[in-house]
C-alpha cells in the first residue's frame, strides 16, 4: 500500500523552543508495511514509512498506539493530517488522490489501532526504499511544438494543468486531452482545427482556452452552455474564420478577455453587455458595422475595434437614427412570441407550431428591457466608446443599434433620445 503525495512534516515542539518551523511541502511517497519479527511477535511490528526524493530510503514512524488524531476533514481535496504521538510531529498530505488516500487512512487506522486479524488480509508494503518515479512531482506543464513530439500511443500525464501544442498541424481537439481533469490553461494556437467539440469532456477547470490561428468557422453553442459557462476567463479566437457568433457565448460568465479579432464577424449578440466580467475585448479586423444596444452595459479596461467598418450616419429618411420597421399593432404571431418570452415558458420544438419557433429564435430586445421580434422601430445612435473602456485602440465611436417594442416605449425615446438607455417601462 503505497500513496504518492505532498508531504509537509511539522515538528510540535519547534514552536515552544521559540522556532518557527519553515518548511515547504516535498513530494513524498508512504507506505504502510511490517518490519521487525521476533519471538513474541511473529508478524512484526507494523510501521508508516515517508519517502522523499532527498531520502529514498525513508523515516518509518511506529504505528501501534501512536497516532493522536487523524485530520480527514478535507479527505475530499486529497488532503489530510496524521499526528503522531512519538515523535511529536504532524504529517501533513495534501495533493492526494481522494480515493487512494481514503483507502490509505483506512489500512492506516487499521495500523494504529492494533487489529493484526484485519490488517493480515490486506496488502501491505514490504518498506523498501521508494523509487525515483514515486517521489518525483507530477508534471503539470507539457509545450509541444513540433509534430514528432506528439504523443500518438501513450496518453498525457494525467495531472497536467497547462498544455500548449502550436504548429503541430493537429485537425480536431484530441479527445484524450478531454480527459485531463486538473487541466487550467489550453492553448491550440496554430494548427488547422476546423470545429470545436460539443462538449468539453472532463475540463471543468479550464480557464484558458486559445484556439487562435485555426480553421474555426463556428463556436458550438452547447459547449459555451456547459461547465466552461462558470469557468472559461480569457478565450482566444483570433485568426479564424467565424462569421457569427452563437449568442450562448453571453452566457459564459466568467469572462475577462475576450479575442477574436481576425475573423469575419458582421454582428455581436444581442446579449453582449450580459458579459459584465469582460475588461478586454478586441474585435480588429472584422466586418462588424453596428453593436448591439447591450453594449452600453459593459465596464472594461481595454476595448479594440480597429480594422472595422463602422457607418455612424443615420439611417435616411429617419429622425435623430429612428427608424419605424412596422406599421400598425403586431400580428398575432408576434404577441404570442412575445408572451412566452415575457412569462419565461419552457418549451421545445415539439411544442409549439414550427412557424412560432422559429420566430421565437429572432428574439431582440427593447429598450424597456422587454422581448420584440418583430420591432416597431430601430433606433441607431453613435455612441463614444470611452463610455464602456479606458484604453481604446482604433475607432473611439461606434454606432449602437437598439429596437423599440412599441408606440408607448417610441414615445418614451422621443421624450429622452438623450438618454434611450434610461427609458423604461414605469
Ligand atoms: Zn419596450
Amino acid at each position: 500500500m503505497r500513496l504518492s503525495c505532498d508531504v509537509d512534516l511539522k515538528n510540535r515542539l519547534l514552536p515552544s523552543h521559540g522556532m518557527a518551523g519553515k518548511s515547504r511541502p516535498m513530494r513524498c511517497s508512504l507506505a504502510i508495511g511490517r518490519r521487525g519479527s521476533s519471538d513474541s511477535n511473529p508478524e512484526g511490528a507494523v510501521f508508516l514509512m515517508v519517502c522523499s526524493a532527498k531520502n529514498k530510503t525513508g523515516t518509518k514512524y511506529k504505528l501501534k498506539e501512536n497516532m493522536e488524531q487523524v485530520f480527514a476533514r478535507f479527505i475530499e481535496e486529497g488532503k489530510a493530517t496524521l499526528r503522531l504521538k512519538e515523535p511529536a510531529q504532524d504529517i501533513c498530505i495534501s495533493k492526494a488522490d481522494p480515493l487512494q488516500l481514503k483507502n490509505f487512512l483506512s489500512v492506516l487506522k487499521l495500523g494504529y489501532k492494533g487489529q493484526s486479524s484485519d490488517l493480515s488480509k490486506v496488502h501491505l508494503s514490504t518498506l523498501t526504499p521508494a523509487t525515483t518515479a514515486q517521489v518525483e512531482r507530477p508534471k503539470t506543464k507539457l509545450v509541444i511544438l513540433r509534430r514528432s513530439d506528439y504523443p500518438v500511443l501513450e496518453r498525457f500525464p494525467k495531472g497536467l494543468e497547462s498544455l500548449r501544442v502550436n504548429g503541430c498541424g493537429l485537425s480536431r481537439v484530441d479527445p484524450r486531452i478531454l480527459e485531463l481533469k486538473s487541466l487550467r490553461a489550453l492553448d491550440l494556437s496554430g494548427n488547422r482545427i476546423r470545429a470545436l467539440p460539443n462538449d468539453p469532456g472532463q475540463l471543468s477547470a479550464l480557464a484558458e482556452l486559445k484556439v487562435a490561428n485555426n480553421l474555426l468557422e463556428r463556436l458550438p453553442p452547447s459547449l459555451c452552455l456547459s461547465s466552461l459557462r462558470t469557468s472559461l476567463q480569457f478565450l482566444d479566437l483570433a485568426g479564424n474564420s467565424l462569421k457569427f457568433f452563437p449568442p450562448q457565448i453571453c452566457d459564459l460568465a466568467s469572462l475577462l478577455r475576450l479575442n477574436v479579432a481576425n475573423n469575419q464577424l458582421t454582428s455581436l449578440p444581442e446579449h453582449f453587455g450580459q458579459l459584465s466580467r469582460l475588461r478586454f475585448f478586441s474585435a480588429a479586423e472584422n466586418q462588424i458595422e453596428v453593436l448591439p444596444f447591450s453594449f452600453m452595459d459593459l465596464a472594461m479596461e481595454e476595448v479594440d475595434f480597429s480594422g472595422n467598418c463602422f457607418k455612424c450616419e443615420m439611417a435616411e429618411g429617419s429622425a435623430a437614427g429612428l427608424q419605424r420597421t412596422q406599421d400598425g399593432f403586431p400580428s398575432l404571431l408576434e404577441v404570442a412570441a412575445r408572451a412566452i418570452k415575457k412569462q419565461r415558458v419552457s418549451y421545445t420544438e415539439e411544442d409549439l407550431p414550427r412557424h412560432l419557433y422559429h420566430h421565437l429564435s429572432q428574439v431582440k430586445w427593447c429598450v424597456c428591457s422587454g422581448p420584440c421580434f418583430q420591432p416597431y422601430a430601430k433606433h441607431r445612435v453613435p455612441f463614444n466608446l470611452h463610455r464602456v473602456a479606458h484604453t481604446l485602440v482604433g475607432p473611439t465611436a461606434a454606432p449602437i443599434q437598439g429596437f423599440i417594442c412599441s408606440a408607448f416605449c417610441l414615445s418614451n425615446l422621443q421624450a429622452n433620445p438623450n438618454a434611450p438607455w434610461k427609458c423604461r417601462r414605469k
